[in-house]
């Protein structure tokens, strides 16, 4: 049975390298039919955790990333919190000890410092002497009785090798002589991260620990440790790091001001700040921020889009093929087809799969998708009403490929604005309909003709148009532009008379009406 699992501290959002760990682990375990596990990483967390994690479970929710076990799901192997299995990693300390494999350290910060410098002045690699280690009572109680307080430290072999088999890295090779004996417990008690995540790992029986790279440089003293205490030694795959775009850095969200020199990048960000200005939300780098996965819900990405996307973080199909479904993904993924190469992430490229996914998506589900937008908006109702529906699929349908996240529907908020709330764009409503002597003239002929025509579909307005202008002997320019900002209060937008029709027979009158006595 595969057991993987996902670990994050609460750091109050989920980041796109964080959240591409998770997929793997996700996407790993839904490929064997086994189980995907959320742990809570939060010993060292001093911020409410509750409020800190909320958002990462937000995010891996909104994503379809679900997990079997973990906050709010509970499980047999609760809880999964790991600040609350701090008695486990004591035990377990205490049992290095008992066995050998870890001794306490009474040694001081300046006592340490000292053979730090020595060994630097020597040009010698640090190994500490263990001058200050304890391995009796009567140790301890000497060492006590100087006022010295003790860390746990693991004894680390001073030679020889430790050789894992990573299915990312494959055969990575571990010099214990560049190892430390490392504290796995401090002198209040607390135990450290390699420790508590090996017991942790250890008790939640996961078989495959699919991680960021960034750890690989824990695994000699946690594969110390779980041999030292006769655990099994998990699969390893320690995942390439997700980069800055366009180069081999790790991605980080304090450098937004850099990436945002990379003129596409800074475009996407721009029209993500466009949308989250019209629904009234907080633009602030800090939070709304594309290296944040809750950018992309806030704008109106397709989670599948994301998804197919991140997966291609690193792992490929081995062939050409990109578009993938989520369960596509699954039937394909394998961890031997992940890079070791760092992977760049690029907004543009993420952009692509949104459009491509976009067009994929049949009609209903467009407008179910875009139409709470217009809800925050407060453009419609919450929930919409079928007319509101209705007319969200009419627009999806003249606007065609143009709406690429949900969170565009807002250019056409004019549609939703109520007929007597129009706002006209001053100088398109001067160009068009004040100025030329004939504008409200034929404004009025043409309304009287718009009342009489059936159905009020494209087909039957283009016609409509086509006779009047024929009738009235007049360019058709003269009547279309004046129209269109009549209906719409600018003179831009998709075909007018897809338009009207969306718009509907009663709303275009009344909007008429209005532009006419307007002037
Ligand atoms: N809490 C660790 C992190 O945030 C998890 C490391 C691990 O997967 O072992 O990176």
């Amino acid at each position: 049975m595969v057991r993987t699992r996902f670990a994050p501290s609460p750091t109050g959002y989920l980041h796109i390298g964080g959240v591409r760990t998770a997929l793997f682990c996700w996407l790993f375990a839904r490929r064997h039919g086994g189980q995907f596990i959320l742990r809570i990483d939060d010993t060292d967390v001093k911020r409410n955790v509750e409020e800190a994690l909320q958002p990462i479970l937000d995010g891996l929710r909104w994503l379809g990333i679900d997990w079997d076990e973990g906050p709010q799901v509970g499980g047999p192997f609760a809880p999964y919190y790991q600040s609350q299995r701090q008695e486990r990693h004591q035990a377990a300390v205490a049992e290095l000890i008992r066995r050998g494999h870890a001794y306490h350290d009474y040694a001081t910060t300046e006592e340490l410092q000292a053979e730090r410098e020595a060994a630097l002045a020597e040009k010698k690699p640090l190994r500490y002497s263990r001058h200050w280690m304890a391995e009796t009572a009567e140790d301890r109680r000497r060492f006590e009785s100087e006022g010295r307080q003790a860390v746990v430290r693991l004894k680390i072999p001073t030679e020889g090798t430790l050789v894992i088999d990573d299915l990312v890295r494959g055969r990575v090779e571990f010099d214990w002589a560049q190892e430390q004996d490392h504290v796995v417990q401090r002198g209040d008690g607390t135990c450290l991260y390699h420790l508590a995540s090996v017991v942790d790992d250890h008790e939640l029986e996961i078989t495959h620990v699919i991680r960021a790279e960034e750890h690989l440089s824990n695994t000699a003293r946690q594969v110390f440790i779980i041999n030292a205490l006769g655990y099994t030694v998990p699969t390893y795959a320690h995942l390439p790091l997700v980069a800055e775009p366009g180069s081999k850095t790790k991605l980080s969200k304090r450098k937004l001001e850099k990436y945002l020199k990379n003129r596409e990048f800074a475009e996407r960000v721009q029209h993500g700040r466009a949308i989250a200005e019209r629904l009234g939300l907080s633009a602030e780098l800090d939070t709304f921020n594309p290296v944040i996965v809750d950018f992309y819900r806030q704008v109106g990405y397709l989670p599948e889009a994301i998804i197919n996307y991140l997966a291609l973080l690193g792992w490929s199909p081995g062939d050409d093929r990109e578009q993938f479904t989520r369960e596509e993904l699954v039937e394909s993924f394998t961890l031997e087809k992940v890079n070791k190469a760092p992977a760049s992430f690029d907004p543009q490229k993420l952009w692509v799969f949104q459009d491509r996914h976009m067009r994929d998506l049949p009609p209903d589900r467009k407008a179910a998708f875009v139409a709470p937008y217009l809800e925050k908006a407060g453009l419609v109702a919450s929930p919409a009403s079928e007319d509101a529906r209705q007319r969200v699929a009419a627009i999806l349908h003249a606007a065609g490929d143009r709406i690429k996240v949900a969170g565009d529907i807002l250019d056409y908020a004019d549609f939703f604005t109520p007929d007597d709330h129009l706002p006209y764009e001053e100088k398109d409503y001067e160009k068009r309909i004040r100025k030329p002597p004939e504008a409200i003239e034929l404004l009025r002929k043409f309304r009287a003709d718009l009342a009489a025509v059936e159905p009020f579909d494209a087909p039957a307005l283009e016609k409509l148009l086509h006779d009047f202008v024929e009738r009235e002997a007049i360019k058709a320019g003269q009547i279309i532009h004046a129209l269109r900002v009549a209906v719409t209060g600018k003179a831009v937008g998709f075909g007018l008379f897809e338009t009207l029709a969306v718009l509907g027979k009663e709303s275009a009158l009344r909007r008429i009406d209005r532009a006419i006595e307007r002037v």
